[in-house]
């Protein structure tokens, strides 16, 4: 078993008028079954109510299957006495960072998560220390959280969930309140956490060009996982994703375009620098690679 398992998880939110009658219930978790590495990286991708904040709230013991069990660490969320022990497993990052930081500096902030688990005094320092370079952001320990950018204070929220010790990470969202910079900051410092500190890392996101990077992708759709693959397996399927409302990146849709036309372009392009490549390949007469 990895880290996280899922088996045939289904949520279902019960609506009740004021007598306590059901009025009506949406299913936003269908039937999801994953299992999650230690130290991969994971990107769950989807359209608006697709269910992934209620799935990933089902990681941290928030809410409970209706159906169906979740594992964190082996341990089963529907385990009262193990929701401490799996809420430091596997920490959460919202998409709010203004909701997620109370400090008034900084450095302050990222200790009070270890600091509320009773942590030494010193290795509270140490820990913070260790999260604020993990995140880039050490050279603003000093600093009030309110005159930081909206990417900077991601990353504060994000070092002071590391500053916990989780063995996962899940965000969800976390760049969606972002401009452009600031995404590319936090998406950046989610990188460096899994391929230098080998963080277990779930990324919630509805930006295609955001799981590039990551080992899996799954893709949900009206709460069931719809594709499941490496990202250039899902993005050789440009057809399927955009039926499910999926912004395909620009690159990717060229690359496409131009298949169609009769190029002989590999499936799933994902980055320019590859199209590039393989252009000037085609140009060159390289072929020997196909
Ligand atoms: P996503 O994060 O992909 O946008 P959500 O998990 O937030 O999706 O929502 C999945 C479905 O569940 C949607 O239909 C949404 O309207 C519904 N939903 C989400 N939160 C609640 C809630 N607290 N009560 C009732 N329905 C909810
Ligand atoms: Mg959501």
């Amino acid at each position: 078993m990895g880290i996280i398992k899922a088996e045939n998880v289904t949520f279902e939110y019960i609506r009740r008028d004021e007598e306590g009658n059901v009025e009506g219930i949406t299913t936003a978790v269908d039937n999801v079954s994953l299992d999650i590495e230690q130290g991969q990286f994971i990107a769950i991708l989807g359209h608006n109510g697709s269910g992934k904040s209620t799935f990933a709230k089902h990681l941290n013991a928030i809410l409970h299957p209706t159906e169906g069990t979740v594992w964190v660490n082996g341990m089963n969320t529907r385990h009262e006495e193990d929701v401490w022990d799996i809420r430091q497993t596997a920490g959460m990052v919202f998409q709010n960072p203004d909701n997620q930081i109370i400090g008034q500096i900084v450095e302050e902030d990222v200790g009070f998560g270890p600091e509320n688990m009773g942590v030494p005094t010193k290795e509270i320092w140490e820990r913070v220390e260790e999260s604020l370079k993990a995140v880039g952001m050490y050279e603003f320990r000093k600093h009030s959280p309110n005159k930081l950018s909206g990417g900077q204070k991601q990353r504060v929220s994000i070092a002071g969930v590391l500053a916990m010790h989780p063995k996962c990470i899940v965000l969800d969202e976390p760049t969606a309140m972002l401009d452009p910079n600031g995404r590319k900051e936090v998406i950046r410092a989610i990188r460096a956490l899994n391929d230098v500190e080998g963080m277990t890392v779930i990324l919630i996101t509805h930006y295609m060009e955001e799981i590039i990077y990551a080992d899996k992708v799954f893709i949900m759709d009206k709460g069931k996982v719809a594709m499941e693959g490496t990202p250039r397996e899902v993005f050789s399927q440009v057809e399927k994703l955009k039926k499910l409302r999926l912004d395909v990146p620009q690159v990717t849709l060229l690359a496409y375009e131009l298949q169609k036309k009769g190029l002989p372009l590999p499936d799933g392009i994902l980055t320019t620098e590859e199209l590039v490549q393989e252009l000037l390949d085609l140009k060159n007469g390289n072929l020997e690679r196909r």
